[in-house]
């Protein structure tokens, strides 16, 4: 988006325009001698409406339209190539970006089992449990921020692949709109929660992550208090969000109870610490009666014991005593060739209940879509694609 347009180019790559922002539009439009106003109903054709392509933007006029497509403009909106639906409601995307590449995006509709765009699974009662209107919509789109991931956890399906790119801002709006479309969803009727927890680690995609954020908050009027980050721990990125005016919650992977464990399954522990984490996850200022997320996968014998349960009770002391912190307990969703088993239900139950009797709201988050792999930590490519390149150890 930042080139300026070569008209008398023969050759013309495609450029998306999905993911530009107003500036770069009103740039645009400079360019071709049009008026700001121009890049402005551009601008709300492709975010408020979501128009999927340039020769319906009839706002714009025809001449101007074919002006931009001989450029080699286009909406440029990612593709739904492939769909999986669960016996739950749930879809799972195989989404197909510009260049090919491919990422996995989750529909999962209804009631969200208490999702509050936190996350969360709950008691905690719905604000609006019924709706008078039939058409009226209510879902939680799990979207990507990498192919693939580079940060290596051992139990997630994810990072098989490696990190292959980051995303977009385009690429990453791109796949709510896409689907928002799918599903005729008119947001500010319909209530659509956001969760950044497909596939890849959004806080090594930083500045992506929070363009997109910028575009789905304002154009796309998806409210902030709906839309939850989960990271495993970027340190930097947590620091970084800290000062962030419009954020999503957030959400951290702990996973573990102590630095042992943790590093076990979480190689990431060897360069940030638990200690280092919960600290900089202390200095995020929180609004008024939000709290931080610690979403804490549940491996059979490995940190699904009372002892981890009481190490957990101990490590939250501070953030829980300010009412600061709940932890989402998730089944481990199992995958070919881990060295991991699920906990049984019975120490599922012991370990909630020990956290709640410690003073933790502790929540067990419901699997989706688990039959068609669109659950938790399974959402890896199904299509034929090119090898996925080696593991990767992360540079900061
Ligand atoms: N990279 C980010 C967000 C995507 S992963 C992060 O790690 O936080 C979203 C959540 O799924 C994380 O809490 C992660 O710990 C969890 N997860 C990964 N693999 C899983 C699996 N096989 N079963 C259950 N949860 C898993
Ligand atoms: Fe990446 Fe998150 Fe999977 Fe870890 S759990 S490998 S950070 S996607």
């Amino acid at each position: 988006m930042n080139e300026i347009i070569n008209l008398s180019n023969p050759i013309v790559e495609a450029q998306p325009l999905f993911g530009a922002s107003l500036q770069e539009l009103t740039g645009l439009m400079e360019n071709l001698g049009q008026p700001p106003y121009r890049a402005r109903q551009l601008y709300e054709a492709l975010y408020a409406q979501r128009t999927p392509s340039l020769d319906q933007i009839t706002t714009l006029p025809a001449t101007l339209r074919t002006t931009l497509s001989s450029a080699g403009y286009t909406v440029g909106l990612p593709e739904l190539l492939q769909t999986a639906r669960s016996i739950d409601g749930t879809e799972r995307y195989l989404v197909r970006m510009a260049d090919g590449e491919t990422v996995e995006t989750v529909w999962m509709p209804g009631g969200d089992g208490g999702e509050r765009g936190d996350g969360t699974q709950a008691a905690e009662e719905e604000e609006h449990p019924t709706h008078d209107d039939d058409d009226y919509k209510r879902a939680t789109i799990c979207i990507s921020s990498q192919v693939g991931c580079a940060v290596n956890c051992q139990f997630c399906l994810t990072a098989k692949l490696g990190i292959r790119r980051n995303l977009t801002p385009g690429e990453i709006a791109g796949q709510v709109a896409a689907v928002l479309n799918r599903h005729k969803v008119e947001v500010g009727r319909d209530r659509i929660n956001l969760v950044f927890m497909g596939m890849g680690e959004p806080f090594l995609n930083y500045a992506a992550f929070m363009d997109a954020v910028r575009l789905l908050t304002g154009p796309m009027s998806i409210p902030e208090s709906r839309m939850t980050v989960s990271t495993s721990g970027i340190l930097p990125g947590i620091q970084q969000f800290a000062s962030e005016t419009i954020r999503p919650k957030l959400a951290v992977s702990l996973n573990a109870s102590n630095d042992v464990v943790r590093e076990s399954i979480m190689p990431i522990t060897r360069k940030w610490n638990i200690a280092a984490l919960l600290e900089a996850i202390s200095a995020v200022p929180l609004r008024p009666r939000e709290r931080v997320t610690f979403e804490y996968v549940l491996l059979g014998g490995i940190n699904d014991q009372r002892q981890h349960a009481d190490e957990l009770i101990a490590l939250l002391k501070n953030l829980r005593a300010k009412s600061q912190a709940k932890i989402n307990l998730i089944v481990w969703n199992s995958g070919p060739d881990m060295p991991f088993h699920e906990p049984t239900p019975q120490d599922v139950g012991i370990f909630q209940k020990r956290l709640r009797d410690g003073g933790i709201p502790a929540f067990i988050r419901k699997p989706r879509g688990r039959d068609i792999y669109a659950a938790c930590g399974q959402l890896k490519r199904t299509l034929e694609s090119p090898p996925p390149t080696p593991l990767v150890e992360i540079a900061l």
